[in-house]
């Protein structure tokens, strides 16, 4: 079957091991549901690359890839190095002759793994330009909609990949959602499974949101205290400070851990109801009110988005 009979979702992006899917059972999850009650339609890889392309851009010291006008669920991904080589973290639809040429100059491409299956995109189309595996964690085969050989499920709770990389399984949002670590860098790339807020003092846990271009929410759903616990001890056994998240600039520069581990903590309070949650000070303790963040002012901000 040639790639142009592929069908994908043009609500989240999600390449299909067939031409006409009967419907997108990422979309109706209530994990995604983004513009529920529009029409859903299809594309495919070759349509996208009309009136799309890729853009690649420094974040957090690493390689971005994002698609614009933006596609889908928005999520740039991210080129880590990995040997002589590198590995594509997470992943975009769009992927495009340019796309490939400018991965080869900057080294290739040697494995791909991604964060959960909001981000599968077009995972099988990428990982058969390049010929290489894609690491998803045996927990979510279910929501891969696009079988191949190239796909490697893991079980468990940790994989080395090198000495550098290692993929953690924190859980959360989905049974198998993973992190990376990158030891070199002391940092680790979290996908959604931590939400940046406004404030840089805090982050958020969800089982269901989506921030809508514009301005909106389609759910907020708060991540149970089971779950964020176990988010919790799977970050606390890592040594890291950098956190990379899903989005341009949607990182922790520094003290990543214990903003994390604090945050999870406090989620937890508040969700059983205990009242000090809502009182409890960050890191380091409050900044003073004029140094705090402002709309204006939020690292978190997106320009491009106003
Ligand atoms: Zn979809």
């Amino acid at each position: 079957m040639a790639t142009e009979s592929y069908a994908v979702c043009d609500n989240c992006g999600t390449q299909f091991g067939e031409a006409s899917p009967v419907d997108c059972p990422i979309c109706w999850d209530v994990r995604n549901q983004m513009r529920r009650g529009q029409p859903r339609g299809w594309t495919t890889v070759e349509q996208l690359g009309a009136d799309h392309r890729n853009v690649f851009r420094d974040d957090a010291g690493f390689t971005g890839i994002g698609t614009e006008p933006a596609f889908g669920l928005e999520q740039r991904a991210v080129l880590v190095p990995f040997g002589e080589s590198n590995l594509l973290w997470d992943c975009v639809t769009l992927i495009d002759d340019e796309t490939v040429a400018e991965i080869e100059r900057r080294g290739g491409l040697s494995a791909i793994a991604i964060s959960h299956p909001h981000y599968y995109a077009s995972m099988v189309q990428w990982a058969e330009r390049f010929d290489v595996p894609v690491y998803l964690h045996e927990d979510d085969r279910a929501w891969a909609m696009r079988d191949d050989s190239r796909i490697v499920f893991w079980s468990g709770e940790t994989l080395s990949l090198s000495d550098d990389l290692t993929l953690v399984r924190v859980g959360g949002q989905f049974a198998g959602s993973q992190i990376l670590h990158v030891a070199s860098r002391d940092a680790v790339l979290v996908g959604d499974s931590v939400l940046t807020t406004l404030d840089p003092d805090w982050v958020g846990f969800s089982y269901a949101s989506g921030e809508i271009p514009g301005g909106g929410w389609t759910q907020l759903l708060p991540l149970d205290e089971v779950a964020t616990k176990q988010l919790h001890d799977a970050f606390a056994a890592l040594d890291f400070d950098l956190v990379v998240g899903s989005w341009w600039e949607h990182n922790l520069p520094t003290n990543g851990k214990d903003i994390i581990l604090r945050s999870a903590v406090r989620s937890i309070l508040a969700v059983r109801g205990d009242v000090s949650a809502r009182t409890m000070p960050p890191v380091g303790g409050y900044a003073p009110l004029e140094e705090r963040p402002t709309l204006e002012t939020s690292p978190f901000r997106e320009a491009e988005r106003v």
